[in-house]
């Protein structure tokens, strides 16, 4: 089955990303999320990236039209009736993703793949939802995704080969390196990273160093393109939480327990760049 007709839900940080990447490699795209105002900003976030690839002259502007003349922005579930490929990049809570896919799975084909970019919960327990979970599998995207080569991409307990072939040569189709793990909380990225971000959030509020001495350190030290806390800003302070609530409850050790700082911040509603502020201040978002 040739995939050309994809729903992507939720227009945040990650689903705007993901519904731009499959719209420049041909795809018609339904970009789905609660309410207008949220959906307008993942199609403003889209073509401002757009933008920027047209000022750099890597694409031209009749591209960027057509790119974004593939996108259908909606506010409702309804809107996925008739796609082969949905893919849920919705907020990282297994109660929200549940009902979100119970909805998806009741209007689409049973042989459309059910797709979630979830950065770390169960891909198994996420499946158990849907009427089909051989077709339900973890695509999990890297931020910002048109930019990111990496997708995890993880089998639940069900899911079939078919649908991991098909998913793996979907990756290589929109210029992305797959590369399969298994399923278990973080899977390896978030698993390695968010104990690293964690522990420099740990620094920062027992007074090692400052914000910007402890980015400085990985940054030079460690050759990491960037410091763990500006990363943490880019990712989202409540996705970067909800993760590590995953790996603690599930891994059952205390290593992952959420950082208190990291949780007063997000309490704040200090998100990080999505909110204009998070460890470092940003333009208006
Ligand atoms: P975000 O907060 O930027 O966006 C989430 C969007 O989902 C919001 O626009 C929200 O309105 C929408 N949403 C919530 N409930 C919905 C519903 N019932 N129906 C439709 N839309 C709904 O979050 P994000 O950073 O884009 O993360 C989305 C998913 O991607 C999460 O599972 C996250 O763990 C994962 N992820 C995030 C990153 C990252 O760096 N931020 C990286 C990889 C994976």
């Amino acid at each position: 089955m040739k995939i050309e007709r994809v729903s992507v839900i939720g227009a945040g940080t990650m689903g705007a990303g993901i519904a731009q990447v499959f719209a420049a490699s041909g795809h018609a795209v339904k970009l789905i999320d609660v309410n207008a105002e949220f959906v307008k900003r993942g199609l403003a976030s889209i073509d401002a990236n757009l933008d920027r690839l047209l000022r750099k002259e890597t694409i031209t502007l009749s591209t960027k039209n057509e790119i974004l003349g593939r996108i259908r922005a909606d506010t409702s579930l309804d809107a996925t009736t008739g796609s082969q490929l949905v893919v849920e990049a919705v907020s990282e809570s297994a109660d929200i993703k549940k009902s979100v896919w119970k909805d998806v799975a009741a209007r689409v084909d049973e042989q459309a793949i059910l797709a979630t970019n979830t950065s770390s919960i169960s891909i198994s327990e996420l499946a158990a939802v849907v009427p089909k979970p051989a077709r339900f599998i973890g695509m999990h995207f890297m931020n910002p995704v048109p930019v990111m080569k990496l997708v995890e991409v993880i089998r639940g307990l069900e899911t079939d080969d078919a649908t991991t072939t098909a998913t793996l040569d979907l990756c290589r189709w929109l210029g992305k390196t797959p590369v399969e793990v298994h399923d278990y909380p973080g899977f390896v990225s978030n698993r390695i990273l968010m104990p690293m971000i964690n522990e420099a959030i740990f620094c920062l509020m027992e007074g090692v160093a400052t914000k910007e001495a402890i980015d400085e350190v990985m940054k030079l030290g460690m050759a990491h393109p960037m410091g763990p806390l500006a990363l943490a800003d880019l990712i989202g302070l409540d996705v970067c939480l909800a993760i590590m609530e995953v790996l603690h409850r599930d891994l059952g050790d205390s290593k992952y327990r959420p950082c208190p700082l990291l949780r007063k911040m997000v309490a704040g509603g200090r998100l990080g760049r999505k909110t204009g502020r998070g460890f470092y201040e940003y333009g208006k978002s």
